[in-house]
């Protein structure tokens, strides 16, 4: 997939500074995890680098290629939401390959990714249902088929797994982390819970106020924490 770059960005709302002076390299095939309480500026960093919020200051690299002021569309970059962002109306099949039919591809092609997507996901026997007639995990991997059919540059995740209850996501952080290293995928994964982070990042970046406290594999962050404020948002409970 591809190298993606943050470069000395800010985000300002009118008065209200929510980013400051980021800077992360997330590299081909890695995993990385930005985690920090609510109202970090977490899900704004992650709408800036998919190109849905626009920058106050700084640059958005994809590979070698600056993407901050390229539209949404053309950044390749796939957005996964909670499971509950999928179309009610539409049946599994075409939930995965609406983002197919908005580029207007030909029904075939729409059909044969949409197959591989759900073989890979293990939806192959649903693709007919509603969502409705889906459990909560069978929902969550048609949100990710939607985001693999676009075979995008990197999957940006944000909070997937919130809206599912405690089990399923124990079990879901397993096949998104699967999912990813078949893939050989380059993943950006937003949450707020630290146990997440820490079962399925390669490196975590650790956020607060606007700022980045610390940057680590989930070991170094436990072993050796920078200051009060990570050694204690990583050891509380959930
Ligand atoms: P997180 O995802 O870490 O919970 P957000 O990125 O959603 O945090 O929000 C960070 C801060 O920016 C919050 O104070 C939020 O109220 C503010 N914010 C987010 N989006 C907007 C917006 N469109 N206009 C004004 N303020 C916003
Ligand atoms: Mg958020």
């Amino acid at each position: 997939m591809a190298k993606i770059t943050i470069k000395n960005l800010s985000k300002n709302f009118g008065l209200l500074k929510v980013l400051n002076n980021i800077d992360i390299t997330v590299q081909d095939k890695e995993f990385v995890a930005l985690v920090g309480p609510s109202g970090c500026g977490k899900s704004t960093l992650l709408r800036m680098i998919a190109g849905l919020e626009t920058l106050s200051a700084g640059d958005i690299i994809v590979d070698d290629t600056v993407v901050t002021n390229t539209p949404a569309q053309r950044r390749d970059l796939a957005m996964v939401f909670q499971s509950y962002a999928l179309y009610p109306h539409l049946k599994v099949s075409e939930n995965i390959g609406f983002p197919l039919k908005m580029r207007g591809l030909p029904k075939a092609e729409i059909a044969e990714k949409v197959e591989n997507a759900a073989n890979i996901l293990k939806l192959a026997d649903y693709l007919d249902r509603l969502p409705k007639h889906l459990s909560g995990g069978q929902r969550q991997r048609v949100a990710m088929g939607r985001a693999i059919v676009r075979s995008p540059k990197a999957f940006l995740f944000d909070e997937p797994l919130s809206n599912l209850d405690a089990k399923l996501r124990i079990h879901m952080r397993s096949e998104i982390r699967g999912l990813h290293d078949e893939l050989g995928a380059t993943s950006i994964y937003v949450t707020h819970d630290q146990v997440e982070a820490m079962t399925m990042a390669d490196r975590i970046v650790v956020m607060h106020g606007g700022i980045i406290e610390q940057v680590g594999t989930p070991m170094e962050l436990f072993d050796r924490p920078k200051n009060v404020f990570v050694a204690g948002f990583l050891g509380a409970p959930t």
